[in-house]
């Protein structure tokens, strides 16, 4: 695929959006074994990502992130409603209460980590900060972090994270 390509594919999107469900699903998709694992998966990568970015505020056509949903203490709280709501929602479908909040709270964090390489940066307590400053469209992070993702799906069906860490 040419960068072109990508960069076209990818300039619509808001803040690379694309880019955040394929780098978190990839990660949830690691730590959440099984069938249900997979579909919880796609569903808090979307949800989490988008409730997120809904906190982009427009002035004067630019889009910027309010710390509503962008600070480092803000970001964690959608996150862990999500899973929170979540685990509600599947309650009789036997899945593991604390693995549903975490996978939340990793969804919300991994949205900060890729915003935070950004020109916008994040919040942190309300001041902005960033790692770096990269354009949001930039081709080649953007490339980056969908391989990562993907990357963390090979690794899945590999090296699944509950035989490194869990039971
Ligand atoms: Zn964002």
């Amino acid at each position: 695929m040419d960068s072109i390509y990508l960069q076209s594919v990818l300039s619509d999107m808001y803040m690379k959006l694309i880019t955040h469900y394929i780098f978190t699903a990839g990660l949830l998709v690691w730590m959440l074994p099984g069938y249900l694992g997979f579909l919880l998966s796609v569903w808090l990568a979307f949800s989490v990502n988008r409730l997120i970015d809904f906190g982009h505020t427009h002035k004067h056509g630019f889009s910027s992130r309010s710390w509503v949903t962008h600070d480092l203490f803000t970001a964690p709280l959608w996150g862990l409603a999500v899973g929170f709501l979540t685990y509600y929602a599947l309650q009789y479908a036997n899945v593991e209460i604390s693995l549903v909040i975490l996978a939340g709270l990793v969804s919300a964090l991994s949205h900060l980590f890729l915003d935070s390489v950004t020109e916008s940066g994040i919040f942190v307590s309300g001041k902005r900060k960033a790692l770096a400053h990269f354009s949001y469209n930039n081709p080649f992070i953007n490339a980056v972090f969908i391989v990562a993702g993907l990357l963390f799906i090979l690794i899945a069906f590999t090296y699944p994270v509950q035989t490194l860490f869990l039971v």
